[in-house]
């Protein structure tokens, strides 16, 4: 029997058995040193990772290398990183260093220690080469990706707002800001359904400005406009978030309450009328503008048209008692006979 000593070459020697454990132990110190500092503070991640792993790289190669043939693959670990945060400078930086890097173990270390043939660094060199390529094109892809998909999100954001603008102009009145007339009736038919099958409690106010073609005739359109403005401004600030309000006509609002008493709509509708009477309007001869207001408490069964008849006929009433009042379509009175609260 023959004993065949097999020689093993190393740049840690395996006499030097300390080193080979101090490299080990220093890979554990890199990593669990990148780790707390990743977990402590929020500044250079990208850093730490990358300084992390080329000393892990580099210690795992010195460990490897005596025993794992083409243990230089492992200092492409750095190059990789790049791939990670998908940043092609970094890739070019850590390709260009890593070539660098690896000449000098080579030509300081490897060649000089273990005889290593010029062809193998070259060879190692020309598979960083491909890598770096190869990580190139992923990177350059995946910016296509993200790209696309940015672009995807830009125009399907774009035309979400688009569709909200459109669907807020189709809802309402230009001059205004409030709903417009067939916006009230889709939102009215809708509120009826609600009364018939669960009991939801309704009434529709119908307003109307007082003497309002005189404001025209004495002040000019456009101050009739402004009129109009500040008129529907308040009575749009002051109804409740249960209650809504439409410009129902030229000078007309409509007001839809939820979830109160006829006596509560009663009272907000008393409040509309007051506070629209006490605004000021210099530029319309500092007149109070007032409005007259119709009130009808829906009863079950009624429907929309008998509501509306109801309500006009408040309001009519409302007219004839002298106008800047609220008057209300008594509900255990039929159509035509309208009770007067003002
Ligand atoms: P009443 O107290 O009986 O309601 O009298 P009134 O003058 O308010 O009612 P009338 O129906 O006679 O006149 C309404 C006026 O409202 C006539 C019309 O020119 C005016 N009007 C309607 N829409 C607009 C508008 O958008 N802007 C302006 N400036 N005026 C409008
Ligand atoms: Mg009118
Ligand atoms: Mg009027």
């Amino acid at each position: 029997m023959s004993n065949h000593v097999i020689e093993v070459r190393s740049i840690l020697l395996p006499s030097k058995g300390h080193l080979f454990i101090g490299c080990n132990l220093m890979i554990v110190i890199a990593m669990t040193t990148a780790e707390m500092w990743l977990r402590s503070t929020s500044l250079y991640h990208k850093q730490a990772v990358v300084v992390c792993g080329f000393a892990v790289s580099y210690l795992m190669y010195f460990v490897l290398e005596p025993f794992v043939d083409g243990a230089q693959m492992t200092l492409m670990m750095p190059i990789m990183i790049s791939l990670v945060y998908f940043d092609q400078r970094l890739l070019n930086a850590l390709g260009a260093f890593s070539l660098l890097f690896y000449a000098a173990i080579y030509l300081g270390l490897e060649q000089r220690l273990l005889d290593k043939p010029l062809l193998e660094f070259l060879m190692v060199e020309c598979v960083f080469i491909v890598f770096v390529v190869m990580a190139q094109a992923v990177i350059i892809r995946a910016r296509e990706v993200r790209e696309h998909l940015e672009q995807l999100t830009k125009s399907e954001q774009e035309l979400m707002v688009e569709r909200a603008i459109s669907d807020k102009l189709l809802k309402i009145d230009a001059l205004t800001g409030l709903y417009n007339h067939k916006t009230f009736h889709e939102y009215l038919v809708s509120l009826l359904e609600q009364c018939e099958s669960n009991g939801l409690r309704l009434q529709l106010a119908l307003f109307d400005i007082d003497n309002f073609k005189r404001v025209n005739d004495t002040y000019g359109h456009w101050v009739g406009d402004l009129v109009l403005k500040e008129v529907a401004a308040k009575v749009g600030g002051l109804i409740g978030l249960n209650d809504f309000a439409a410009r129902y006509g030229g000078e007309e609002f409509a007001v839809i309450f939820t979830d109160k008493s006829i006596h509560e709509a009663y009272a907000a509708a008393e409040e509309l009328r007051l506070k629209i009477a006490a605004m000021e309007h210099p530029y319309a001869g500092g007149k109070p503008i007032t409005v007259s207001i119709g009130l009808c408490d829906y009863q079950l069964g009624d429907g929309k048209e008998k509501l509306f008849r109801k309500t006009d006929h408040a309001l009519y009433a409302a007219k004839h008692s002298g106008k800047n009042a609220v008057v209300t379509a008594s509900a255990a009175h039929d159509d035509d006979n309208i009770l007067s609260y003002a």
